[in-house]
C-alpha cells in the first residue's frame, strides 16, 4: 500500500473530511453569531459521490482512519449513506465522527449500523446553564442522553473535547473528574486556539493545557505512552477513574512534529494545516470515477508543500477565520 509521507517524513493515514459548513449552534470561540454563509464561495457541499470519490482516493494512498466533521456533520440529511460511502473502501477501518451531539441520541445506533466506528462529541460545560451560555442552545440534557444512547447502542468508549477557557470551565476540573470516574469517556481538554475572529476571546480566555497536567499529576494521573491514533493529545489514566484525560496542546513545542493528519473543506479543497492558506482544490477532479489516478496525484504532489509548522505563535492564523470550515 503507498504511504503518504512528507518532507518532513510524517506518515498521513487519517483524513479529516469536513461534510458541511452549517452549523446550528454557536460556540462562542467558533460561530458566536451563528452560521451564516460565505457570500463569496457560495458553492454547494461535496456531494455523496464527490464524498466516495475523495475518500477512495485516499484509502488508495494508505488512509486507514477518516473522521467526518463541519459544521455539524449531522445536519447531513444523508448522513447514514456518507458514513456506509467512506466505509465501502475496504481499507479504511476506523471512521469517527466529531459531533455537537444534538443529533445522538436519535440517530446514532443508525450511525453505527451504517459503518461508524468511534464518536467524538464536544461539551464545554457539565452545567446546563452554562452549556447554554457557551453554545447558544438549551441542549445539554439532549446532548448527555445521546452519549447514554451511545453507549447503549454499543460504543465500548467515547470521546469528549472541551475546549479549555479560562475561567470558564478550567475551574471545573473536579465535576469533569468526578462525570468520568465511572465513565469509558475518554476527556480531552483543547487549547483555545486563536482564529481570524476570534483575537479577543483568545487573549481573555486562552490558558494552557499544561496547568490542567500540574494539577493531575499530584492527584496520581499517569501520562500514558503515545498510542499510535492519539495524534498529537497526551493521554492520562488514573487507577481509580473508568475515564481518560487527554491535553491537546497546539502551542506546545513539538506539537507539529507529530502531525498525522490531512484535511479536505466541505467544498473540496484539500489543507495541508489547520492553519494553513486557501487549500489546494480537488473539486474538479470528483466529478467522475475515471480522475481517480489524477486525484491521486493531486493529493500526493500537494502534500510535497506541507510545511514543518504552523504559525501561531507569530499570531498568524492563516486563511483560518474559525474552525466551522475545516472542521477543528
Ligand atoms: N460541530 C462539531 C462539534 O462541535 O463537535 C464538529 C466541528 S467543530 C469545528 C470541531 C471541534 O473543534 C470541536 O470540538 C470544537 O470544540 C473545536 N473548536 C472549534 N473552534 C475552536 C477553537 N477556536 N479552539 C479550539 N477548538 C475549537
Ligand atoms: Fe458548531 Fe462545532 Fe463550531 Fe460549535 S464548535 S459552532 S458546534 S461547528
Amino acid at each position: 500500500m503507498p504511504q503518504l509521507i512528507d518532507a518532513f517524513a510524517r506518515k498521513f493515514y487519517y483524513l479529516r473530511l469536513s461534510v458541511t459548513d452549517v452549523c446550528n449552534f454557536r460556540c462562542t470561540y467558533c460561530l458566536p453569531d451563528g452560521y451564516r454563509p460565505n457570500g463569496t464561495t457560495n458553492k454547494s457541499f461535496l456531494s455523496l459521490d464527490e464524498i466516495r470519490r475523495v475518500t477512495h482516493a485516499f484509502a488508495e494512498l494508505g488512509t486507514e482512519k477518516v473522521r467526518l466533521t463541519g459544521g455539524e456533520p449531522s445536519l447531513r440529511r444523508d448522513f447514514c449513506e456518507i458514513i456506509a460511502a467512506v466505509r465501502s473502501h475496504a481499507s479504511i477501518h476506523t471512521l469517527a465522527v466529531t459531533t455537537n451531539g444534538y443529533r445522538l441520541e436519535r440517530d446514532i445506533a443508525n450511525w453505527r449500523d451504517a459503518g461508524l466506528t468511534a464518536l467524538n462529541v464536544s461539551v464545554d460545560s457539565l452545567d446546563a446553564r452554562q452549556f447554554q451560555l457557551i453554545t447558544g442552545q438549551d441542549k445539554f440534557r439532549q446532548v448527555m442522553a445521546g452519549i447514554d444512547a451511545a453507549f447503549a447502542a454499543g460504543f465500548s468508549k467515547v470521546k469528549v473535547n472541551t475546549v479549555l477557557m479560562r475561567n470558564v470551565n478550567d475551574i471545573h476540573l473536579d465535576s469533569f473528574l468526578a462525570w468520568i470516574k465511572t465513565r469509558p469517556i475518554q476527556l480531552r481538554f483543547i487549547e483555545l486556539m486563536e482564529t481570524g475572529d476570534g483575537g479577543d476571546l483568545f487573549r481573555t480566555r486562552h490558558v494552557s493545557g499544561e496547568t490542567i497536567r500540574r494539577r493531575l499529576e499530584p492527584m496520581g494521573w499517569q501520562l500514558q505512552p503515545r498510542g499510535r491514533s492519539d495524534g498529537p493529545a497526551l493521554v492520562f489514566r488514573h487507577p481509580d477513574y473508568r475515564g481518560e484525560i487527554g491535553l491537546i496542546m497546539p502551542y506546545a513545542k513539538d506539537f507539529c512534529a507529530s502531525c498525522n493528519r490531512l484535511r479536505v473543506s466541505a467544498t473540496g479543497n484539500l489543507h495541508l494545516c489547520l492553519f494553513g492558506e486557501d487549500g489546494i482544490p480537488l473539486r474538479d477532479l470528483l466529478g467522475e470515477d475515471a480522475a481517480l489516478e489524477s486525484l491521486k496525484a493531486r493529493i500526493s504532489g500537494g502534500l510535497r508543500l506541507k510545511k514543518q509548522t504552523h504559525f501561531l505563535h507569530q499570531g498568524n492564523t492563516g486563511s483560518t477565520r474559525n474552525l466551522s470550515f475545516i472542521g477543528g
